[in-house]
């Protein structure tokens, strides 16, 4: 609750609807302070948490990969969600040593389960990575050496980049991507039909795929004219060269309609919630013998 409040000031100091010398906003900016400095000493130690949602293939079911989602487990806030701290870390500059932690993280994930025999060549890990990770050249070298630590293989690792900080963006942006596909990962559009990109311009980005907005496919099942909107979508994304995986779905109806479509990949509740990672192991088991049976 207070962490809501710190948060909420911080944002609304940002657009100056508050006035600074408020005595309320005093409290607030020693809340938001405080946690700033929780948030530092998390990222050095520990209360950051990676969990791992499953992306599925939908013509059989098999679990393809997975997205690495961080939560912070703070000693004595509870659990607070990345909408909620991510904001912050960018205002606050954090984000780099955020983002190497959960890149170090998520590729160190996947080198133990190749270890254990978990997961085939075929696996990959989506790591979601902050517009100022683009604009940072270190990043490729940040990548280049955890794959080379690990000998994790770069297509295995998929980067996920909002559509908005892309579209935010500048040459270094189109340098930066074209160098972290020079090493071979993949490069993924998060939350694609949310910004306001122009198609001609992601045409000419070096990315492999697109994630589809979960608002996209909020209707299938219940608009009957949704449909026909996903399928232009998906014709529009292949017609880009792309291949698109849909997020967000929830219910079994809605998985049928996208299997129906013809969409190959998609990710929501109806498969998995995001789980820690000791869970990953069970939760293929089941899905590869679901999907030798059927
Ligand atoms: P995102 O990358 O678009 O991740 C998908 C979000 O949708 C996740 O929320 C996930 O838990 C949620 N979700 C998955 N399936 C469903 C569903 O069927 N229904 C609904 N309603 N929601 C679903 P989460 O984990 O709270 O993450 C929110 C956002 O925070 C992410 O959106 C991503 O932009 C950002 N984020 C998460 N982890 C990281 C990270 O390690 N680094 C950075 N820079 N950003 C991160
Ligand atoms: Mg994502
Ligand atoms: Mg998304």
């Amino acid at each position: 609750m207070e962490a809501d409040v710190a948060m909420y000031a911080s944002k609304a100091e940002g657009q100056n609807r508050l006035h600074v010398f408020e005595p309320g906003l005093l409290l607030i900016r020693r809340l938001r302070s405080q946690l700033l400095e929780d948030l530092r000493a998390a990222i050095k130690g520990n209360g950051l948490v990676l969990h791992y949602q499953p992306v599925v293939e939908l013509g059989t079911g098999r679990i393809e990969g997975v997205e690495a989602l961080i939560r912070w487990d703070h000693a004595t806030r509870g659990r607070i969600m990345p909408d909620e701290f991510i904001p912050l870390a960018e205002e606050a500059g954090l984000i780099s040593e955020l983002g190497l932690w959960v890149l170090n993280t998520a590729v160190g994930q996947l080198r133990a389960w190749i270890d254990a025999d978990v997961v085939d060549s075929r696996f990959s890990v989506r790591i979601n990575i902050s517009a100022t990770d683009l604009q940072s050249l270190q990043f490729i070298e940040d990548v280049r050496a955890v794959l080379k630590e690990t000998g994790v293989r770069p297509e295995q690792v998929v980067l996920e980049l909002t559509e908005a900080a892309i579209v935010r963006g500048n040459d270094l942006d189109r340098y930066s991507l074209g160098g972290l596909r020079g090493l071979g990962v993949g490069i993924e559009i998060d939350d694609f039909g949310t910004g306001y990109s122009s198609i001609s311009y992601l045409r000419r980005l070096p990315v492999d795929r697109v994630k589809v907005d979960r608002s996209l496919i909020e209707g299938l099942g219940t608009d009957p004219s949704q449909p026909a909107l996903v399928a232009a979508i998906l014709q529009l994304v292949r017609a880009c060269g792309l291949e698109a995986v849909w997020e967000g779905v929830e219910t079994g109806e809605q998985a049928e309609h996208l299997r129906n479509l013809g969409c190959l990949s998609a990710q929501g509740y109806f498969f998995s919630k995001p789980v820690p990672p000791e869970r990953i192991p069970a939760l293929l088991a089941e899905t590869s013998s679901e999907s030798n049976r059927g």
